[in-house]
């Protein structure tokens, strides 16, 4: 886009009343479905809503200069990378033998490319890595050492693996560990709560789409485990129609396609994104033994914030560049018109 439209198209949407631009832009993000009441004090709750206004905020920067989605989502997500109250990047949850393994992915529905990287113990913002595999490697995901490598060569951040590393996540590894060795049920065990992936899918002013996601996976993970969201068509999807990110038990996530099923079932069955996303995550997933959240964002403007747990960290902002954020199920979050 020449820099006079686009600036043309910037000004149309900081302007209240101006007629539309091309597409209004729309950010949408998600901070985890596995946040329970009780789980957080009056200042932690505070602090997770300032940290999804603040990424909110920051996406939108990118959108309202008219730059692309893509963008938005790997600004917003770095953010909440950085940001220990999520379980990605900083404060990611650990593995069986103590580890932090992080893993990312995002798309851009416009060309389908798409970038992932999946188990690096060293990469301060993986979101950044995967980026980077999508634009500067003829590949589509690289894990470990290897992709580690990559991010040396390419100038990215790494960081010591204390970096990730906070207390909570590393007591809740302690009771996942208790509850395993007393043989407790699955549902009340720590490693099946707590989802707390991050995700970003955004719409620009011209219209394109892109969806994004980073995590530390889930507590007490064994050897190499990945899971769903480094995953394309699983935890990260996006196409010219529709864009998904995920977060929940990641191995029902990649057995059900879920991120590209949602988009398939917009794109043949014309379903809104709700109902989409409500046939998918609180239908399909919960059928077959898992549970979890996803957003969901199509070409028209419709979101979807479908999840079958006690919260999900959630959030959007729009035109006006008001951020609206949630945690709790039954918490109202007002939608755009469509
Ligand atoms: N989906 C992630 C995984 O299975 C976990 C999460 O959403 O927190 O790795």
């Amino acid at each position: 886009m020449g820099l006079l439209r686009s600036a043309v198209l910037a000004a149309l949407i900081a302007t209240p009343g101006a007629a539309a631009a091309a597409s209004d832009p729309l950010l949408v993000i998600h901070g985890g479905a596995g946040v329970e009441r009780g789980d957080l004090n009056a200042d932690e709750e505070r602090a997770a809503r300032s940290a999804l206004e603040a990424a909110l905020r920051r996406g939108y920067e990118q959108l309202k200069a008219g730059r692309p989605a893509l963008d938005a989502v790997t600004a917003a997500i770095t953010l909440l990378e950085d940001d220990p109250t999520f379980n990605a990047g900083r404060g990611a949850v650990f593995t069986h033998d103590g580890r932090n393994e992080l893993d990312s992915s995002l798309m851009d529905g416009a060309t389908q490319r798409a970038g992932a990287v999946a188990g690096v113990s060293r990469v301060r913002n993986p979101i950044l890595l995967a980026r980077a595999v999508m634009e500067k490697s003829e590949h589509v995901m690289m894990v470990g050492e290897g992709a580690e490598t990559f991010a040396r060569e390419q100038g990215i951040e790494l960081v010591d693996p204390s970096w990730f590393r906070t207390d909570r996540r590393w007591q809740q590894l302690q009771r996942a560990l208790r509850e395993e060795a007393a043989g407790q049920a699955h549902a009340d065990l720590e490693t099946a709560r707590h989802f707390g992936t991050v995700g970003a899918v955004a719409r620009d002013i011209q219209g394109r789409l892109a969806a994004g996601t980073s995590t530390g996976g889930m507590t007490n993970k064994r050897y190499g485990r990945v899971g769903d969201s480094p995953v394309i068509g699983a935890g990260t999807w996006a196409d010219a129609e529709c864009a998904v990110s995920g977060t929940g038990w990641g191995e029902f996530y990649i057995r059900a396609a879920a991120a590209h099923q949602i988009c398939t079932r917009i794109a043949y069955l014309q379903e809104s994104p709700a109902r989409a996303g409500e046939e998918v995550i609180n239908k399909r997933i919960p059928q077959m033994g898992g549970d979890g959240g996803a957003i969901v964002l199509d070409a028209k403007g419709r979101i979807g914030l479908p999840f079958n747990t006690q919260g999900m960290y959630r959030g959007w902002i729009g035109a006006d560049g008001v951020p609206h954020v949630a945690i709790y199920a039954g918490e109202k979050l007002p939608l755009p018109p469509e």
